[in-house]
C-alpha cells in the first residue's frame, strides 16, 4: 500500500484534531467510553485519508510502546465503527475515519488507485434507486457497498 496520501494539499492536522474533538463530544453525549486505547486507534486511522489495515494499526500501536494484541485493535475498531467514527472499506479490508460521524449514514467511497486515498460520498439517491429496483424483484436489501475506483484530482496527469 502506498503512503503518498500523506502529501495532501490541505491542513491534515486540522482533520485529525477535528475528528478527535468530534469523537470526544459524540461519545460523551452518548455515554460511550472513548478509552485511551480507542482514541489512539482513531488517531492512527486518521493519520491519512487512505484506508489502513488492522495489522498496520497494530504495528503503529506497538511503536507507541503499547503491548497491543490483535484483539485490542479489533475491539477498538468495532467500537469506533459502532459509533460511526470509522468505516470499513470492504474491498480493501481496511478502515478509514468518517468526517461526519454525527449523523447516521452508510458510507460509499471514491477510491484512488494511485495514492490510496478514500473520499466519502453521499449516494442517497443511488441507494434508494437500488432499493426500489430490488423491491421489484421482491428482494430486500440489507447492505450495499458502493466503492468507485479511479484517480483523484491530484493523481491525474497534469495535461488532462
Ligand atoms: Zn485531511
Ligand atoms: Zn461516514
Ligand atoms: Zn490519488
Amino acid at each position: 500500500m502506498t503512503k503518498a496520501a500523506a502529501a495532501t494539499p490541505h491542513d491534515h492536522a486540522h482533520c485529525i484534531a477535528s475528528a478527535l474533538a468530534q469523537a470526544d463530544t459524540l461519545c460523551e453525549q452518548r455515554g460511550a467510553r472513548l478509552t485511551k486505547n480507542r482514541r489512539r486507534v482513531l488517531e492512527l486511522v486518521w493519520q491519512s485519508h487512505a484506508p489502513v489495515g488492522a495489522y498496520e494499526l497494530l504495528e503503529r500501536l506497538r511503536e507507541d510502546g503499547l503491548s497491543a494484541a490483535p484483539p485490542t485493535v479489533y475491539r477498538a475498531l468495532e467500537f469506533l465503527m459502532s459509533q460511526g467514527l470509522v468505516h470499513r472499506i470492504e474491498t480493501r479490508n481496511a478502515f478509514v475515519g468518517c468526517p461526519q460521524p454525527q449523523h447516521e449514514h452508510e458510507a460509499q467511497y471514491l477510491l484512488c488507485e494511485a495514492c490510496g486515498d478514500a473520499v466519502e460520498i453521499d449516494v442517497g439517491g443511488v441507494r434508494r434507486r437500488i432499493e426500489a429496483l430490488a423491491a421489484q424483484h421482491g428482494f430486500t436489501v440489507t447492505a450495499q457497498t458502493i466503492e468507485a475506483r479511479g484517480l483523484c484530482r491530484r493523481c491525474q496527469p497534469a495535461d488532462a
